[in-house]
């Protein structure tokens, strides 16, 4: 199973971003996690990262005089690193106390992106602060950005380019101890905030200004480990119909067909619920089996089919390769019991 934690599951709207905070919220999505954490079942874990990057953002800008603002791909990688940590802290102290085996290793992750996305002309997504209407004019004469007012909130914001993930370079070592039989030892926390984008340059890798959506990015990382089930955990309980009337329809189980027709239809807004139903469909059209929006308290009973919204396929429109659950080849390590 492939988990996706929402900004939510890591900081509330209401927090201030302390660490205490953090780690409080962390624990109740930890102690969550370590219940469905149970034989039989791989775990990997990706995550959001919006409110960190906002963060060390500030940080950069308030310290710009004395220390060089990095780019955006090293703040990104930077979020990877503390909610990595974070993750590995709780779930780690969450497993052990559960009496569940399994070491969480966090990984710093790259995606390739192509230079020629046409996203890099049309930078959507907000990030960092709002800035009143001056300061946005003369960041936008002086550095270049793309700045956007937003009239309901009273400011204006940056707007980076969102390309569309191609390959996760190092899917394929994951997946090669996964296939080690290692897949109940280890839970591996990959792509962080979508992932630190890359683009090849003359036979190199290079990090551009740019932000993965985490969604997509887990459609990606579903596809390459070929994930069985993919759960997106948000502060919602769920994907719903009208959702912005009195009267919003919770969907809970619904054909993929059916998503799709809703999906295209446009109930679900575009950068929150939009990008997390375009993931699971892809995950399923590309082999995936079951597909879950839920909150994290009701993550067991959503993996136990009774909460949240889900979408099952008992024969995925494209079959899978090679790769078994638990499989284990002759004499490799999967067979050994680690304590
Ligand atoms: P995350 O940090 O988990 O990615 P987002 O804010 O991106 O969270 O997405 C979750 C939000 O999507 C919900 O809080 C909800 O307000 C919004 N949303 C938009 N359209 C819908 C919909 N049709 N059904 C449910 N939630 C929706
Ligand atoms: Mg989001």
């Amino acid at each position: 199973m492939l988990v996706a934690l929402g900004g939510n599951a890591i900081q509330r709207a209401q927090d201030h971003g302390t660490w205490a905070e953090a780690v409080r919220q962390m624990r109740r999505t930890t102690s969550a996690l370590a219940d469905v954490t149970v034989p039989g079942r791989e775990l990997v874990i990706t995550h959001g990262n919006g409110p960190q990057v906002g963060s060390l953002l500030r940080e950069a800008e308030l310290g710009a005089g004395e220390i060089p603002v990095p780019p955006l791909h090293v703040v990104g990688a930077e979020t990877e690193g503390q909610l990595g940590y974070l993750i590995a802290q709780e779930l780690g102290s969450a497993l052990r106390s559960q009496r569940v085996d399994r070491s969480v290793l966090p990984i710093v992750s790259r995606v390739e992106v192509s230079p020629r996305d046409p996203a890099f002309r049309t930078p959507s997504k907000p990030v960092g602060r709002f800035y009143p209407a001056g300061e946005a004019l003369s960041l936008r004469r002086r550095l270049g950005w793309t700045m956007r007012e937003d009239v309901r909130r009273g400011g204006w914001r940056r707007l980076v380019a969102s390309p569309r993930p191609l390959r996760w370079l190092e899917g394929d070592a994951v997946r090669e101890v996964l296939e080690a039989g290692f897949g109940e030892r280890f839970v591996f926390v990959v792509t962080g905030g979508g992932g630190i984008p890359v683009v090849r340059r003359r036979g190199r890798w290079e990090g551009v200004d740019a932000v993965i959506d985490k969604d997509r990015a887990a459609a990606l990382v579903g596809r390459q480990l070929e994930m069985d089930t993919l759960a997106i955990i948000t502060d919602v309980p769920g994907a719903a119909l009208d959702y912005k009337s009195s009267h919003p329809r919770w969907l809970g189980r619904v054909g993929l067909e059916e998503l799709t027709q809703y999906w295209k239809r446009g109930e679900f807004a575009e950068g929150s619920m939009g990008p997390k139903v375009e993931a699971g469909i892809r995950f399923l059209r590309d082999g995936g089996r079951v597909f879950l929006i839920t909150d994290i308290p009701s993550l067991p009973e959503a993996l136990a089919g009774r909460a949240g919204t889900r979408v099952e396929v008992s024969a995925p429109p494209t079959p899978r390769g090679t790769r078994r659950l638990g499989r284990t080849l002759p004499g490799s390590p999967g067979r050994r019991r680690l304590k």
